[in-house]
């Protein structure tokens, strides 16, 4: 029996990505495959063109496909880039077989305007500080916003939002948020022991972040924040495949280590078709008692992080000691109310990345189809 285009796509489903640990098929990168008298062609979109692992996925496609038997004879890739920089949500709208096509199509949440996904290469950078605090800052300009802890393996929103006190309630079908600090918020640590939480394998953590976005009852939202675990796991390809998102942000503090592991996070979400509206750089110094500023982490790593990557950066917060106090005793609105110097740093990030999204949609209107009437 001649070897048949479903077999070769399986095989190379065994093939990773070797940085994201994925895999090609799942990520979206074999776009065709043709198989004709044991010549094969796969065609490979990469994130960009000079990828320095082009060669090794090369070698493991080539593997991947000849272990079918000897019938295969040349094993031929043709590879493409994905356009630079990552595009509006709309631009791939006819590219069913994209997450976000899927998404955008199911959309289960179409009362949300803006779904905005807060990420980071590694943990503790204070990724979900700064989540928590860009929701409070955009609903203190007067929107409506929802917060979705999806850090399901370790969720620090029943802290960070002071829930300790409160209780889950809802109907059969829907949770009902938590109305805290001007926000709605959900959070598995509220629903399951987070103990447990910690323990939870791939399919698990697919299905209960699916279920804590979906069966809350957001309402309408202009934006919904959504707080992810570290890395680049299983929880991002769920959310990219359920959830059209306006955005991704990436939360990376200023030294060399964390800039790698954050630029791991902006070429998955390049790869799940997630538009990236920038990077913002979190613990960026300290101003000490003398009013002197402390580059602890060597200040600026994000913004030469930003202009390799050709993004934005949408601002820097400095080692606050009110950050972390608030946030240990649940009374984020006091980084608002306590300190101006805080809170202007907050609300000045909030609005610049109320403006990447608007550029965002402008620039995606700008590329939809017009009518020309003459
Ligand atoms: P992550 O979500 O990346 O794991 P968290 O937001 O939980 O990180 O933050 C880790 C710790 O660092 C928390 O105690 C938090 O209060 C503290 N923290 C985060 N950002 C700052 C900052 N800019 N200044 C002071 N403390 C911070």
């Amino acid at each position: 029996m001649p070897i048949t285009k479903s077999q070769i796509i399986d095989q190379l489903r065994t093939v990773n990505d070797p940085e994201l640990h994925r895999d090609l098929v799942t990520l979206n990168m074999v776009k065709h495959v043709a198989v004709c008298d044991g010549h094969v062609t796969v065609a490979i979109e990469l994130t960009t063109p000079a990828c320095p692992l082009k060669d090794q996925i090369a070698q493991e496609v080539e593997a991947a496909v000849r272990s079918l038997g000897d019938e295969i004879q040349k094993v031929e890739i043709e590879w493409s880039a994905r356009p630079q920089p990552p595009q509006h949500p709309h631009a791939h709208a006819d590219q069913n077989e994209s997450p976000q096509a899927q998404a955008r199509q199911n959309n289960p949440l179409p009362g949300v305007k803006h779904m905005i996904a807060v990420g980071a290469g590694k943990g503790g950078v204070g990724k979900s500080t700064v989540a928590v605090n860009l929701a409070i800052a955009l609903a203190r300009a007067g929107h409506a916003v929802g917060l979705l802890d999806g850090d399901i393996y370790g969720p620090s929103i029943p802290t960070l939002l002071g829930l300790h006190d409160h209780q889950i309630q809802g109907t059969n079908e829907l949770f009902y948020p938590f109305n805290v600090h001007g926000i709605k918020s959900m959070t598995i640590g509220k629903i399951v022991d987070p103990d447990n939480a910690l323990i939870w394998r791939g399919p698990m953590a697919h299905g209960a972040f699916q279920q804590l976005a979906t069966k809350t009852d957001w309402g309408d939202l202009d934006y919904l924040i959504i707080d992810l675990p570290p890395g680049t796991g299983d929880v991002p390809l769920t959310l990219a495949q359920m959830l059209p998102l306006t955005g991704a942000v990436i939360v990376c503090t200023p030294q060399k280590v964390a800039q790698d592991d954050a630029r791991r996070a902006v070429r998955m979400f390049e790869k799940l078709d997630v538009p990236l509206l920038g990077i913002i750089e979190n613990m960026s110094y300290f101003i000490g008692d003398d009013d002197k500023e402390y580059d602890i982490f060597g200040r600026g790593g994000a913004a030469q992080l930003a202009e390799f990557l050709n993004l934005p950066l949408l601002g820097t917060i400095p080692i606050h000691m009110e950050l972390r106090a608030n946030g240990d005793a649940g009374d984020p609105t006091q980084n608002f109310e306590g300190n101006p110097t805080l809170a202007d740093e907050l609300n000045t990030l909030a609005q610049t990345v109320e403006r990447v999204i608007s550029q965002h949609e402008v620039a995606g209107e700008a590329r939809q189809p017009t009518l020309n009437i003459s």
